[in-house]
């Protein structure tokens, strides 16, 4: 999940030297499998012909000694350690790679996906658990050399599954072992950290997953410090957000209730989630997957609510970041680019100063974007958060020559000096009396200068500008406001939203109109002549080209005309040292955003001409990317290849359920520069967050505990040195999820463990008996009773039906308490209620099974059939019930139970898929326990094997 604050438990084990030492060399690794390969052989030899010591059943009893001993054990210690010296991978991994002790360049593997169904094999264990429980263990210790065929089989299928498939396919999806390994890393003691998540969210080089000369990378493809990067790559909105904000992680985190960490996620990206959740183009929703299905997730909106949120809070003062590098970096333009560049420099230890030659920082967003879109107060907040970081803003400062910056000792400068000028229409009469560009109109009254317009105002453009002129020309108080724009609806640039709220409040449009000419007496304007248009081919742009249409022109009235067909760099501002493209924008390399001279960086409109907030943004992150490799001397350039999207994304049928709306101010209530959007309440917020449908994640997408192996690929890889391994107190997780559950919807996680733990245990105990009683009661009766196996079927069933119930139980009750109107206090009675009539029916046999002890029953287990539930009883009756009494009976339990498995196994894949979609993350939490119970159980009973096995 989100970076989440490391508590007092936390040991860093890269700190332990030795461990350190041991973790950097990848040799250590290829020895340790070569021991671990050599023991397979001893095991194989010996299960085919036997040893000094013992007849071929001691291959068995060693192969199980590690299954059941080595490999819990260790895992409880240390997570999945194991994986680094698996003895069935290593060949695999190193015909994959034609190499085993260095990255190799050759490969032999044909790198295939695996099929999307075959995933989440890894349950197969679950159900091999269960089939060791009903007597297959049996069956292997009578015939030792199966254990040697099935450790061979895997071998095989490893290899086989490593030339196919990706990296790792075999681990990943089809290793049963990787069903203990999975679940137990969520309580294991160790786990992987990164040390400073901002080194590794401006590393950019992902070598951790991608691997580099020093390693081989993650072979689970996990990305160590984010939660929502796997193997499909990122979600479609954070790949589409220019700035790279990671969209999903906090709508994730606002879904669970978790708003300040949602908000102090979305700082770790950049610091303008107040402004870009009120102005941001959002081009995240127009990839939101989602829209395939209804509408996209207001994510925008969502954004802006954490960020109120987080301002409501009134927090602490951030502290300011010491300066540890000594190279001074100068930002010219205090707009977004340049804040955005500042930021994320200041975060890295630079002195930074910014050069602004306004009375007020913000650039367009304070002195073009309105207050009813954008209030100052939001801009001010988020202004000074970057000043008191440490970053210092120098205004009424500008900047005219470049070569001065160096004077003063700046190693580094980056332009963001915007496209401030508003564009001339170049048609005769054009600074008459009454007409004004839309940059200065709105700069006036941005800055609370008078400014007098008649009654009737035209407008001519079509973007934002455009837009924002016009309502607020509304404002002002003027009658009637209309825009004249060249092409239709479909083609204006401005904000939907913005244009449909324009016509609300009664600015007209006329589209597919342009202005030829301005009509004038004694040089002051009295109106427009205007020609009608058609639309064309496409141009350059891709829209299509405005043709007038010959003879439609018509006449307008208006005492102002307001210019808003676009921006332009001021001329005035231009710094004569650099080069400039055609357009009159500064040319900057596009992937790093250097300039013709070495140390000047440029971005947002003064090199992309006027654009958008966000992709201004994105341009100074980038920009400070390239000026710390610049200062620290590293290739500009070198692995900073855009991050990729999931490549299919094929969502399950969800329910249809629409976008929550913004709410606006009342039309009647407009008329002053109130902030129109009103943002959401927290109900909503956490309602239309739950409509996400998280595809970084997935249902079978990464979640750090249960993916990752700790190979420490990445520590090695890392160039930061910056991914540590840490020991935690074990269960810490889990207990800290139960600690939390008096918030909202910890509380799912929390009792369903506790719940499934200690319901689980009673009626699997009680079931045992009832079969016990069975056993004696057919004994008594004179015959074998109840054929045993449908008990054990039934009893599964049973304990299926208790565990699902409770657990959804819990689930009901968690989000009726978090305000959820889906559940009522119905549905919780009813999933209590269905998980108490089977856990009060074996009660019940329990009390019989009691009662018979009372009379002289005694239980011992019957060690010919360790695993089964064939107990012997020896009661009043003197008589003792074997209930196995052949092999042929035993293959027959073998192969019908193992289907009955199978079948259950097959729903258990599809709950965590769909029943319990939106609950994949307390399922999972889930599973651990029960497959730790179960395996303790299992590995008791086999210790009990072990002497009947060796006398085989
Ligand atoms: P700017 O924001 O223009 O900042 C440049 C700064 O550099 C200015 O403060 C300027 O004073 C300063 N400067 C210039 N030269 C010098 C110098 N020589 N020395 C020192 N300082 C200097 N985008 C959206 O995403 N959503 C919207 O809803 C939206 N609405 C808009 C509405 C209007 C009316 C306008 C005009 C634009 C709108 N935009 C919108 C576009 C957005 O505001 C710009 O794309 C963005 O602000 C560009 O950021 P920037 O940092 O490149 O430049």
């Amino acid at each position: 999940m989100a970076v989440i604050k490391r508590e007092g438990v936390y040991k860093d084990l890269m700190e332990v030297g030795w461990f350190n030492w041991l973790v950097k060399r990848r040799g250590l690794q290829f020895t340790l499998q070569f021991i671990g390969l050599a023991a397979f052989g001893v095991i194989v030899y010996a299960g085919f012909f036997g040893t000094p010591a013992g007849g071929e059943n001691v291959a068995s009893t060693f192969t199980w000694l590690i299954w059941w001993t080595l490999i819990p054990v260790t895992m409880l210690v240390a997570a999945r350690v194991w994986c680094l010296i698996c003895p069935w991978i290593a060949p695999g991994e190193w015909l994959q790679r034609l190499t085993f002790w260095q990255k190799g360049k050759r490969t032999l593997c044909l790198n295939l996906k695996v099929p999307r169904f075959m995933r989440n094999f890894w349950l197969m264990l679950v159900f091999f658990l269960i089939l060791h429980w009903a007597d297959a263990s049996f069956h292997l210790a009578l015939f030792p050399e199966t254990t040697v065929y099935l450790a061979l089989g895997m071998f095989a299928i490893a290899i086989v599954i490593s030339l196919i498939f990706e990296k790792r396919s075999f681990c990943k999806y089809f290793c049963p072992i990787g069903a203990i390994i999975a679940p137990y890393s969520l309580v294991a003691p160790i786990e992987l950290r990164n040390k400073d998540p901002e080194v590794c969210r401006s590393c950019k080089t992902r070598d951790c997953f991608k691997g580099n000369e020093k390693g081989y990378a993650c072979p689970m493809m996990t990305h160590p410090y984010d939660f929502n990067i796997d193997e499909r790559g990122y979600a479609p909105c954070r790949v589409a957000c220019p700035a790279g904000v990671n969209s999903d992680g906090y709508i994730a985190l606002i879904s669970e209730g978790k708003f300040k960490e949602a908000f102090e996620l979305h700082k770790q990206t950049m610091p303008f989630a107040g402004v870009c959740g009120r102005v941001c183009t959002h081009p995240c929703e127009t990839h939101c997957e989602r829209a395939k299905v209804d509408e996209p997730v207001s994510i925008r909106g969502l954004k802006r609510f954490m960020a109120d949120y987080g301002l409501s809070l009134n927090g602490e003062k951030p502290t300011p970041i010491e300066k540890t590098k000594e190279d001074k970096v100068a930002i010219i333009g205090s707009g977004p680019a340049g804040l955005a560049c500042a930021y994320d420099l200041i975060r890295q230890g630079y002195p930074v100063t910014v050069f602004e030659a306004a009375p007020k920082a913000g650039g367009l967003l304070r002195y073009g974007i309105p207050e009813y879109r954008l209030p100052k107060e939001i801009l001010d907040n988020e202004i000074s958060y970057i000043e008191e970081l440490g970053v210092e803003i120098k205004i009424h400062t500008p900047v005219k020559d470049l070569g001065n910056m160096f004077n003063q000792g700046y190693k580094a400068v980056f332009l963001g000096i915007g496209a401030g000028t508003s564009q001339k229409m170049s048609i005769p009469n054009e600074d008459a009396k009454g007409i004004i560009h839309a940059l200065d109109f709105l700069k006036q009254v941005g800055s609370g200068e008078k400014v007098e317009l008649g009654n009737r105002v035209g407008i001519i453009g079509g973007g934002n500008a455009a837009i924002d002129a016009a309502r607020l020309a509304l404002r002002l108080g003027v009658k009637e406001v209309s825009i004249i724009y060249r092409r239709s609806r479909a083609e204006m640039p401005a904000i939907r939203t913005e244009v449909e709220e324009a016509e609300r409040e009664g600015v007209k449009i006329h589209f597919l109109a342009a202005p030829v000419r301005i009509l004038t007496e004694d040089n002051r304007l009295t109106g427009i002549q205007c020609i009608r248009m058609e639309l064309g081919a496409p141009d350059a742009d891709g829209r299509r080209r405005p043709i007038p249409i010959e003879g439609s022109e018509f006449n307008m009235n208006l005492d102002n005309v307001i210019i808003a067909i676009g921006q332009q760099v001021n001329g005035a501002m231009v710094l004569k040292e650099l080069e400039y493209t055609d357009w009159g924008t500064i040319a900057a390399d596009p992937l790093t955003r250097q300039t013709s001279i070495e140390a000047v960086f440029a971005g947002g409109d003064v090199v992309a001409g006027p654009a958008d907030v966000i992709g201004a943004i994105a341009d100074g992150k980038e920009a400070a990317i390239s000026i710390e490799r610049y200062l620290s001397g590293v290739d500009l350039k070198e692995g900073r290849s855009p991050i990729r999207r999931v490549e299919e994304l094929s969502p399950e049928p969800l329910e249809v359920k629409s976008r929550s709306v913004m709410p606006v101010c009342e039309l009647a209530k407009r008329g002053s520069f109130n902030e129109v959007e009103l943002g959401f309440k927290e109900k909503t917020a956490i309602d239309e967050a739950r409509r996400c449908w998280q595809c970084g994640v997935g249902s079978d997408g990464i979640d750090r505990n249960t993916h990752c192996v700790l190979c420490t690929e990445c520590v090695k890889t890392c160039p930061n040195d910056n991914i540590s391994i840490n020991i935690r107190k074990p269960f810490h997780d889990i207990f800290k999820k139960g600690m939390g559950f008096l918030r909202t919807r910890d509380i799912t996680l929390s009792l369903s463990v506790i719940a499934i733990v200690l319901l689980g245990v009673i009626p699997f105990h009680n079931l045992e008996m009832t079969v016990a009683y069975t056993s004696l009661e057919g004994n008594l009766a004179g015959g074998l009773g109840i054929p045993q196996m449908i008990i054990r079927t039934a009893a599964f069933l049973m304990m299926g039906v208790i565990a699902v119930s409770i657990f959804w139980g819990f689930s009901s009750l968690a989000r009726w308490r978090a305000g959820d109107t889906q559940y009522s206090t119905k549905h919780i009675f009813i999933w209590f209620a269905l998980a108490f009539i089977p856990l009060a029916i074996s009660l019940h046999v329990a009390h019989n099974y009691f009662h018979l002890l009372e009379e002289g029953a005694v239980i011992i287990p019957n060690l010919s059939d360790p695993f089964g539930f064939g107990w012997n009883l020896f009661g009043t009756a003197g008589a003792s019930v074997t209930i196995l009494s052949s092999n042929l009976i035993s293959i027959f339990q073998f192969l019908t139970v193992g289907l009955g498995f199978l079948a259950s196994g097959y729903v258990l894949y599809r709950l965590p898929l769909n029943m319990f979609k939106e609950r994949v993350q307390a399922f999972r939490t889930m599973i651990p326990m029960v497959v730790l119970l179960i395996g303790l159980v299992t590995f008791y009973l086999w210790v009990l094997t072990i002497p009947m096995a060796m006398r085989f």
